[in-house]
């Protein structure tokens, strides 16, 4: 990043206490192992060091963008001209009062499940197979099972771009079906706090295990992924079905373009065989979009998204 000079890397060094690292190969770092090299990596250990970050970047004009455990994006194959920020592990803490919990946007989701289930807390069951970070989730307002992360919200803590701290009610999250205010608006979760009901330690296990046995069982989990790429549209799965089982019988099943693969076990999730670059993702995704359009009449949206080199989040429908 040639704005950037030796002097600037101390500096930010010793704002940033979590790391920072130049030239990060975001086929090694990101969930679907794809991607090009990203110029600078840094990962705060807290909230100050967030705000300190953005007003650094804003008082220089440098854009830069958020990241999480990287479970829902495809970077693209030129990689990452602008700064990253991953909110993860350093900035993990959490704390437990009663019903409330207050945990920090890098807490791993299905460890923070699990730390509910340790504390009879039930509601966060759903949550135990979702392999993101706190603030993607809440981000993506992702859940499973007819459920979303942001049913417990009481309040999320965000730094906007000039680096001013915000605190949000559910009401002003909006939160809808995988969405939220966070997709657009350029904040970065910095902690979440959640309200879950008491419960009974063993039920709440019992369906946990449940669940994460009907994932192994339904989803190719060992093959790098992003999860379901297309979300369920209301009026089509009354129609016709969900996106896995529609672009099943449309044949695409074990369809290959490159190194990316329509899984054999599960319709919705594209596989990276061994060294897929996000071309042939995008490929993919075009192929069976087109031709579901072609033969439903249904335009599928995708869940996935994409990162540009100049650090643009957009789902990958819109740059198709
Ligand atoms: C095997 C597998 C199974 C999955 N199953 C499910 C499922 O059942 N339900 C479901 O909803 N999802 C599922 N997903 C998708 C994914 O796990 C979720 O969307 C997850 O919540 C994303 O979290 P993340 O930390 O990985 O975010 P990332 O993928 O890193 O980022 C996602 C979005 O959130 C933004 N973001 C990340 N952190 C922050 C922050 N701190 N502040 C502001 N914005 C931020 C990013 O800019 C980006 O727009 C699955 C994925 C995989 C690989």
């Amino acid at each position: 990043m040639d704005c950037l000079s030796d002097r600037d890397m101390e500096t930010l060094k010793g704002m940033c206490s979590g790391g920072v690292i130049r030239g990060v190969d975001l086929s090694a770092l990101s969930h679907w192992r794809i991607g090009g090299s990203a110029d600078l990596l840094l990962r705060p250990a807290s909230t100050a060091e967030v705000i300190a970050l953005r007003r650094w970047f804003f008082s220089r004009d440098i854009p830069h963008v958020v990241i999480g455990n990287t479970t829902n994006l495809l970077f693209a194959d030129e990689g990452l001209r602008v700064p990253c920020l991953q909110i993860g592990q350093a900035l993990s803490g959490v704390g437990i009062e009663g019903e409330e919990v207050f945990a920090g946007a890098g807490a791993w989701v299905p460890g923070l499940a699990r730390t509910l289930m340790l504390h009879s807390l039930s509601g966060g069951e759903h949550m135990s197979g979702v392999p993101g970070a706190l603030g993607g989730l809440v981000c993506m307002n992702g859940g499973s099972n007819g459920r979303s992360v942001g049913d417990n919200v009481v309040s999320v803590e965000s730094v906007d771009i000039q680096g001013t701290l915000i605190i949000r009610e559910p009401r002003e999250c909006g939160f809808d079906y995988r969405r939220s205010v966070f997709q657009t608006n350029g904040e970065i979760i910095t902690s979440v706090h959640l309200r879950f009901l008491p419960g009974d330690q063993k039920a709440i296990r019992a369906e946990m295990l449940a669940d994460l046995a009907n994932r192994r069982k339904k989803f190719p989990l060992k093959e790098p992924s992003c999860g379901s790429v297309f979300k369920r549209n209301a009026a089509m799965y009354a129609d016709i079905g969900p996106p896995g089982a529609v672009i099943e019988r449309l044949g695409f099943k074990g369809m290959c373009v490159g190194g990316a693969m329509v899984s054999p076990k599960h319709a919705n999730f594209i596989v990276n065989t061994g060294h897929a670059k996000a071309a042939d993702i995008l490929e993919t995704i075009s192929r069976i979009r087109d031709t579901v359009f072609a033969r439903t009449g249904y335009r599928l949206h995708t869940e996935a998204c994409y990162v540009t080199p100049e650090g643009k989040v957009l789902p990958v429908d819109k740059v198709l």
